[in-house]
């Protein structure tokens, strides 16, 4: 897959949070419709299989929920909180506010996620789900950054592949601020050429 750069034609469009100024990177209609083919694959895959969908809050929620619309599966749906990022930097260190409350033991696992960085949050998190036996374990992630990547994590289901900027909106964050706008922007910064 080609790392995805916005079309010519992407109005100049910024947000600005806190000091922090934004550029529009992935319009709306352009994950909705990537989601879809993927949404596709999904449900193929997992036919009559009634997946335990976990979800990687608060991140991944509205993929979560697009996805669950745009393929209609059936499976249940359960939620983690694993927090590893402060501001615009990865701390590291992964912590666990909240776990998911369902049995794994024998059961296909599909792991819907926000963006791998790094790769330490899933590192961490798909390790530990092995130790209870699972039948089956993939991951859906709607954003991959490929030279940020640290730990040997393989997404089964993948949006796109961005560079290493760090980005919000759709779900994703800068200080609990931006999960709500349905566009991806990214960090305008002078040094990485973007103005
Ligand atoms: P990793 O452990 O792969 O380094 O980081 C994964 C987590 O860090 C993601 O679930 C997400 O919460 C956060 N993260 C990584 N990159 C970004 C980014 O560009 N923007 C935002 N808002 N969060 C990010």
């Amino acid at each position: 897959m080609q790392t995805f750069h916005p079309p010519a034609n992407l109005p100049t469009q910024y947000v600005k949070m806190g000091e922090l100024r934004f550029r529009l990177f992935i319009p709306d209609q352009t994950i909705q419709d990537r989601i879809k083919v993927l949404s596709d694959q999904i449900k193929k895959d997992y036919a009559g299989k009634n997946p335990l969908i976990i979800c990687v809050l608060k991140g991944a929620i509205l993929f979560l929920s697009d996805l669950m619309k745009a393929s209609e599966i059936e499976g249940q749906i359960d939620f983690v909180r694993l927090t590893s990022y402060e501001g615009t930097v990865s701390t590291g260190n992964v912590t666990e506010g909240m776990s998911a409350a369902s049995n794994v033991k024998d059961r296909d696992v599909l792991i819907v996620e926000d963006i791998v960085d790094t790769g330490n949050t899933l590192n961490y998190y798909i390790k530990k789900l092995k130790e209870q036996e699972p039948k089956s374990i993939k991951l859906a992630a709607l954003l991959l950054k490929p030279e940020a990547l640290k730990f040997p994590i393989e997404v089964d289901y993948l949006g796109f592949k961005i560079p290493n900027f760090f980005v919000v909106g759709y779900g994703l964050d800068y200080n609990e601020e931006g999960r709500g706008f349905r566009d991806i922007y990214q960090l305008d910064l002078p040094d990485v050429g973007l103005k």
